[in-house]
């Protein structure tokens, strides 16, 4: 049984089959990728499991328990946190300001005008956020006003505060898309070390197939809204249906 257990999902937009018999595990402390071309469904799918969007059909388990029909803050509360697409930070606010409202979200459920007059006042959330600071090599940064950091620390800032909510499964769609080489290189590396730092499992959509063999310990290969094929990376990279079907081979 993995931590996350995905079964039969189909999800309909009108006309649109998005998502058509999903089947997916996912096991505890690995890093699982979901690759796929453009429209496969690979967002849809992420959104089913954080509670934005309701399947058609199927169900969705985490750590044994449904998923389906919760509110996305009860879904943060079973402990899975998501980086979205477009970076979604409050540019007007300080990077520690950032770090502390998804705590706050978490604990409340929502992020209310009073957690805002007393985001600094609660020790632990504090020392919390600035433990996942130091881990990333961003305490320095702490007072800096978020809008005028670089993309790639951005992105970085984005992944620390979904850290800040200590998931147990961490959801990332596309983190490194945009990104120059070199801030690709440096997310690879961030991912690597919470990997090893923390108890934590990661599903990963990744375009970047240098992304995807540098983490991923298992692959599956999302096409029209199904899996073509689920295995290790390094059947994924010779199976003749994926070479055709997503490399373009
Ligand atoms: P991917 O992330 O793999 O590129 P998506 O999950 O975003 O794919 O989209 C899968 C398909 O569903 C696409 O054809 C997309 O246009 C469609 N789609 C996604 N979200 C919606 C929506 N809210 N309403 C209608 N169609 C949608
Ligand atoms: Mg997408």
């Amino acid at each position: 049984m993995g931590i996350l257990e995905v079964k039969n999902v189909g999800k309909r937009f009108g006309g649109l089959q998005a998502l058509g018999d999903v089947n997916l595990s996912v096991a505890e402390n690995t890093v699982h990728a979901i690759i796929g071309p453009n429209g496969a469904g690979k967002s849809t799918l992420l959104n089913v499991l954080v509670g934005k969007l309701i399947p058609d059909t199927g169900s969705v388990m985490f750590d044994g328990k449904s998923v389906l029909g919760r509110k996305p803050y009860e879904i943060c509360q079973m402990g899975i946190s998501r980086v979205f697409q477009t970076p979604e930070i409050f540019g007007d606010l300080s990077v520690m300001e950032n770090m502390l409202i998804p705590c706050f979200a978490k604990r409340d459920g929502a992020f209310t005008a009073n957690g805002f007059m007393n985001l600094f006042k609660d020790r632990e959330m504090v020392e919390r956020a600035e433990s996942v600071l130091e881990d990333m090599n961003m305490i320095d940064k702490r007072h800096m006003h978020a809008a005028s950091m670089s993309r790639g620390d951005k992105r970085r800032l984005e992944i620390g505060m979904c850290l800040s909510q200590e998931p147990r499964l961490l959801l990332l769609d596309e983190p490194t898309a945009g990104m120059a080489r070199a801030d690709t290189n440096n997310t690879i590396d961030l991912l690597k070390q919470i990997k090893e730092d923390r108890d934590i499992t990661i599903a990963i959509i990744e375009h970047d197939m240098h992304v995807v063999f540098s983490l991923a310990e298992r692959i599956t290969v999302l096409a029209q809204g199904t899996p073509l094929v689920e295995d290790t990376p390094d059947k994924i990279k010779g199976h003749p249906k994926v070479r055709e079907a997503y490399l373009g081979e």
